[in-house]
């Protein structure tokens, strides 16, 4: 949801400056006109009788004078100590002369200043007028925010296809929006700001509409960017009229979409903050940390940055919900696929479920295009009704698109990506203490194109050395696989590694956890240990000596594990190519799945209705 910026403010800034200009150029005109005498000069017009006018103030004299040509000048001059001069003006005939006191200095520093002056006072006024939240011509400072009217066609979940899990997290939020007070006395605590994340096109803002018409309250929609300003304070300004706007209309919902624009990391990027940015951030979190949910006031926000979101907007009592949305799976392509065409005419021979195969990585959006591009090809070909070759045709002309093609996964990706992650799950399930597998994917999610996701089945405080050495088998298991079956390495693996090597640092240099070490802490500043090795050498006491051994023991803590994974992989060969079938297959595999095919069980086939 991007809106476009109105014009007539540019266009009123301009004209402004062009006012200005001509007033500063036209200001100054008059002075070039003017030319400057001597004083001897001067007073030698005077006495020639050529000066027609004279005004003296207390720095400058000016008037009018004929030159040479009988032309009327204006000139100017300094003065100087005459007594004479009043004299010499009456007897020479100068028919006007007179002197203005004092106030003189006005008219030179209105004319230098002027103009700047001039932006200086428009500036204040525009300010105040922004704080004072007053009914200016110039909203300036005024949200873009826009009330969707909903009454039209209202949006409800059942307009989002898939999404299970997201929708039920979100229904807690429609139930308080519906009645608030309610929720307040059985002492429900709410979350004041519920983060999405995910691919754009996922269908979050889909989302939140949903959530603003199934609760039956005013939507407000916006989008980060509108924050972003060149003019310190005046994002901020809109942040403070979002949430007033929010508070008249309660109970509403707010939304903003991209919020990674004003929320990025504070104090990153070249040349420290940006000023700007740093106050709407400021004020963002001001107003989150001010609103109290019994207004009924709950903000929306969606992001498929959230690596650099700023810590402080996750913290409680602000975001404090994050869902993620993501890609959709096989089923849930179907279904948004089918969601799409309930409006369209489908010929007999189309099964969404082989388009929903052929498009894995497409999103909600790349599918409502699908079924669009078909719909319009079908409407040129004079057919009644769309077929499965416009589909088909329709996906390769989305797929032409340049963004679209780096989504989408082609089968050999597929595979690739499918051997990744069985190579992760079988070792996390092989291996005796790792945590459960609760989910396996190949649909990409945020940066990650496929996932492998662990949960502890209890809270754990302490960590093993065979614990941590397990956790780096299974982080080494995605990359060790697609080495064996492809006898090559993709880039895919860079995050495993980053982790990895990250564990096996902190194992040799603060665990104490390798032999060679010993119990002694090497890392000389905690917080800052991003770059492996850098803070060890920084101006450390550490020899070099040390240094190199440190190097030496993260490379056999690696390779052990390694070593390990290595050979559960090869050992489960049969296996591993058991769950990349399952995988190629539906793309979404649950612990449950993993352990009934590391039992040598067959799972219950894919019941889909076309
Ligand atoms: P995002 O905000 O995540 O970038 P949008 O909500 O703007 O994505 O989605 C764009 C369009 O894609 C929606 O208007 C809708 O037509 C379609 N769409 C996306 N996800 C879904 C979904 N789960 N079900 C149905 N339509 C979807
Ligand atoms: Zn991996």
């Amino acid at each position: 949801m991007r809106e476009k910026r109105k014009p007539w403010f540019i266009f009123f800034w301009i004209s402004l400056f062009v006012i200005v200009f001509i007033l500063f150029n036209s200001a100054h005109k008059q002075r070039n006109n003017e030319t400057y005498l001597e004083y001897s000069q001067f007073k030698q017009y005077i006495k020639s009788g050529n000066i027609s006018k004279v005004l003296v103030s207390s720095g400058v004299i000016k008037g009018q004078y004929r030159d040479n040509y009988g032309i009327l000048r204006h000139f100017r001059t300094i003065p100087m100590n005459d007594p004479n001069l009043i004299k010499d003006m009456e007897d020479n005939k100068v028919l006007e002369f007179s002197s203005i006191e004092k106030n003189s200095w006005i008219g030179p520093i209105l004319l230098n200043w002027g103009p700047i002056i001039l932006l200086i006072l428009f500036w204040l006024w525009m300010m105040k007028g922004m704080s004072g939240n007053g009914k200016h011509v110039l909203s300036f400072g005024k949200t873009r925010a826009k009330l969707v009217k909903n009454k039209t066609k209202k949006i409800t979940f059942k307009d989002v296809a898939g999404c299970k899990e997201v929708k039920e997290e979100l229904q807690e939020i429609v139930e308080f929006l519906k009645n608030s007070d309610k929720f307040q006395k059985l002492g429900g605590k709410i979350p004041k700001g519920v983060l999405l994340f995910g691919s754009p096109g996922t269908g979050k803002t889909l989302l939140a509409k949903a959530v603003a018409g199934e609760a039956g309250v005013p939507f407000f929609s916006s989008s980060g960017s509108e924050f972003v300003e060149m003019f310190v304070g005046v994002g901020a300004s809109r942040i403070r009229d979002l949430f007033d706007r929010g508070r008249k209309f309660a109970p509403c919902l707010l939304f903003m979409d991209e919020i990674d624009a004003v929320g990025r990391h504070r104090f990153a990027g070249i040349g420290g903050g940006h000023d700007e940015r740093e106050q709407t951030l400021n004020q963002l979190l001001v107003e989150m940390d001010g609103f109290n949910t019994k207004e009924g006031v709950i903000l929306l926000a969606a992001t498929n940055r959230p690596d650099v979101l700023d810590p402080a907007l996750l913290r409680p009592g602000r975001f404090d919900r994050q869902i993620i949305v993501s890609n959709p799976d096989l089923i849930d392509r179907e279904e948004i696929l089918s969601v799409h065409s309930k409006d369209v005419k489908l010929n007999s021979d189309v099964s969404l479920k082989i388009i929903a195969k052929r498009t894995p990585g497409f999103v909600g959006a790349d599918l409502a295009n699908l079924i669009n591009e078909a719909a319009l090809l079908a409407a040129r070909n004079g057919q009644n009704n769309v077929n499965m070759k416009n589909l088909e045709e329709a996906i390769d002309r989305i797929l032409a698109g340049p963004q679209k093609k780096s989504r989408f996964i082609s089968e050999k990706e597929k595979k690739i990506i499918a051997y990744h992650e069985a190579g992760h799950a079988i070792v996390a399930k092989l291996l005796p203490s790792t945590d459960p597998i609760h989910k396996v994917s190949i649909i990409p999610r945020g940066p990650a194109l496929g996932y492998t996701l662990q949960l502890p089945e209890n809270d754990k405080y302490l960590t093993s050395k065979s614990e941590l050495l397990d956790i780096l088998s299974v982080l080494l298991g995605g990359r060790i696989s697609e080495e064996l079956i492809f006898s090559e390495i993709t880039t895919g693996s860079q995050n495993d590694i980053l982790k990895a090597t990250n564990i096996a640092t902190k194992m040799v240099t603060e665990f104490g956890m390798s032999e060679k070490i010993g119990p002694i802490y090497l890392q000389q500043n905690p917080r800052e240990d991003y770059f492996l090795g850098k803070d060890i050498v920084k101006g450390s006491k550490i020899s070099s000596k040390t240094i190199e051994v440190i190097d030496e023991e993260i490379k056999n803590i690696i390779d052990t594990a390694k070593f390990k994974a290595t050979n559960i992989i090869k050992q489960h060969i049969n296996i591993l190519n058991k769950i990349v079938d399952y995988l190629l297959e539906r793309e979404n595999l649950s612990g449950e799945d993993i352990n009934k095919i590391v039992n040598g069980k067959e799972l219950i086939p894919l019941s889909v209705s076309t």
